[in-house]
């Protein structure tokens, strides 16, 4: 799968995700991940990307030129469009069952406003899918995509060594993942539970299953509707 992320602060994103699992990921050819400086494509000569908001307001805003141009050298390189998200807190809230459907994409591109945003004429043209993290406003689009190349990466087959840990985690059925511990088998007075050292699978599973749907009703009601 090939992420192009379209931003003005392209060593944030690269200097984000060249390590662990997505770092591996990259260097074993699983994943591409291309940051492309938006800055590069104005046509202004002092490299100029943001204007003040028409109608006043504070802040500047991202202009379309730079924003469309950038865009469309990536669609004249590769031949075709390309799905374009624009994250922005206005959009769609990510969640789990999105990161596996942008999973089976082959490309993607990551479009990351800043200041007040970008110029909406230029989203209009270009983008397909408007996601959010969360409701709270960043600085920039770019820990926004991070994220987003994160969560979907890990669903990529071969990213992860084990690929099974993707369908018992967090949000997979709708429910929050059962607790794990590791050795020491005691650590300070706590033990871990007895079942998990019986060797019986069938009652590992059991149990495990019924501590997510406890986990699930006290922390994340809303799963269970
Ligand atoms: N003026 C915009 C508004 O009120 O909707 C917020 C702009 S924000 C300061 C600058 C950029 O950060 C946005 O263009 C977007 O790319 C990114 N951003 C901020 N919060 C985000 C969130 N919760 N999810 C995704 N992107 C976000």
């Amino acid at each position: 799968m090939k992420f192009y992320i379209l931003t003005l602060f392209p060593e944030m994103v690269e200097d984000g995700l060249n390590t662990s699992i997505i770092g591996r990921a990259v260097e074993n050819g699983l994943i591409e991940i291309e940051a492309i400086n938006i800055r590069d494509y104005t046509i202004d000569k002092h490299k100029k990307v943001d204007d003040y908001p028409y109608g006043g307001g504070a802040g500047m805003v991202m202009q379309a030129q730079p924003v469309y141009d950038t865009y469309m050298s990536i669609v004249e390189r590769v031949g075709h469009k390309i799905p374009c998200v624009y994250l922005t807190p206005q959009g769609k809230t990510f969640n789990q069952k999105m990161a596996k459907e942008y999973s089976e994409l082959d490309e993607v591109v990551l479009l990351c406003g800043h200041y007040e945003g970008i110029d909406e004429r230029v989203l209009e043209e270009i983008v397909t899918d408007y996601v959010s993290i969360g409701d709270y406003v960043l600085t920039g689009g770019e820990l926004p995509a991070m994220i987003m190349v994160d969560a979907i990466s890990r669903l990529v087959p071969g990213v992860l060594h084990n690929d099974d840990s993707t369908s018992q985690e967090s949000f997979s059925n709708n429910l929050l993942e059962y607790p794990q511990y590791t050795r020491p088998e005691e650590w300070n007075g706590k033990k871990v539970p007895e079942i998990l050292l019986s060797g019986n699978h069938a009652k590992v599973d059991e149990w495990r299953h019924e501590q997510s749907v406890l986990r699930t009703k006290a922390n994340r009601p809303d799963l269970l509707n």
